[in-house]
């Protein structure tokens, strides 16, 4: 029988961060559930992982900050010993052309998406074990710009240069480190989007329907599996074919 991995998804109280805990949890993980604000939503997260026999906490830290991620890394050290999969999924928007954007909305942005993903990766490294999955959640955006989202766009492809560059470092230990790149899913993060905007996207897409959290649960699940050990500084697009 295998060990049970510990795993840890950020911003896991909704959306895509709330599908791939609840996925990794059915794979036999014990999964802490980061938060930021929504802890009323972050325990029902939990109470759905422990539904599968394993463990569930929520841990609350904004992974804008350098110190409190270093805390939640303790919390698990404390609680866990060790961490085997990493998935950085917390993310936020705040839209708009380059000409209307704000200092304050392109800071907020990159410090949430891109300082987020160094915050929690550079500290849980000093509990991951040999053999460990790193997951970043990209966006198509980071791969092919998206009008309206200078910062957003730049901010994911940071992400994936950070991706690409962590793989080659940490491969003599068998760790992986891939991004993964979703299109237009289904989430509180695209539920702004105007009507006449979202039937437009939609006839972009060759599959005909919008993602769904557990559509982009699935790629990371698999990403996070004994059977991905071979796959590492990719950049994988999962959009029904919008992008292709
Ligand atoms: P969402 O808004 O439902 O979820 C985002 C999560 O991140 C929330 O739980 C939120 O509380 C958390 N979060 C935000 N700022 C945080 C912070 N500072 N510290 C900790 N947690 C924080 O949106 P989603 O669509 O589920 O997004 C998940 C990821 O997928 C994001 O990185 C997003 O950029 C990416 N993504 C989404 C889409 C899409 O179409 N929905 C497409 C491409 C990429």
């Amino acid at each position: 029988m295998s060990i049970r991995k510990v795993a840890l998804v950020t911003g896991a109280s909704k959306g895509i961060g709330k599908a791939i805990a609840i996925e990794l949890s059915e794979n036999n993980a014990n999964v802490i559930v980061n938060y930021n604000r929504d802890e009323k939503e972050s325990i029902e997260v939990v109470e759905e992982i422990k539904k599968n026999g394993v463990e569930g906490i929520a841990v609350k830290a904004d992974v804008s900050s350098f110190e409190q991620c270093a805390s939640m890394i303790e919390f698990v050290k404390r609680r866990f010993g060790c961490l085997d999969i990493l998935v950085n999924n917390a993310g936020a928007l705040a839209d708009k052309t380059l000409k209307n954007m704000t200092k304050e909305q392109w800071d907020r942005v990159m410090r949430t998406n891109l300082d987020g993903t160094f915050n929690v990766t550079k500290n849980a490294l000093t509990i991951m074990r040999d053999n460990g999955r790193i997951i970043n959640i990209s966006s198509i955006a980071g791969v092919l710009g998206n009008f309206g989202q200078t910062n957003y766009a730049a901010s994911k492809a940071g992400v994936i240069g950070f991706t690409k560059s962590l793989a080659r470092e940490l491969g003599k230990r068998r760790i992986t480190v891939n991004a993964v790149a979703p299109g237009f899913i289904d989430t509180s993060m695209t539920k702004a989007i105007p009507f006449i905007r979202r039937k437009i996207i939609l006839a972009m897409i060759p599959i005909g329907r919008a993602g769904t959290p557990f559509d982009i649960a699935g790629l990371v699940a698999f990403l996070a599996s004994d059977k991905a050990g071979y796959i590492t500084g990719e950049v994988i697009r999962i959009d029904g074919g919008l992008s292709y």
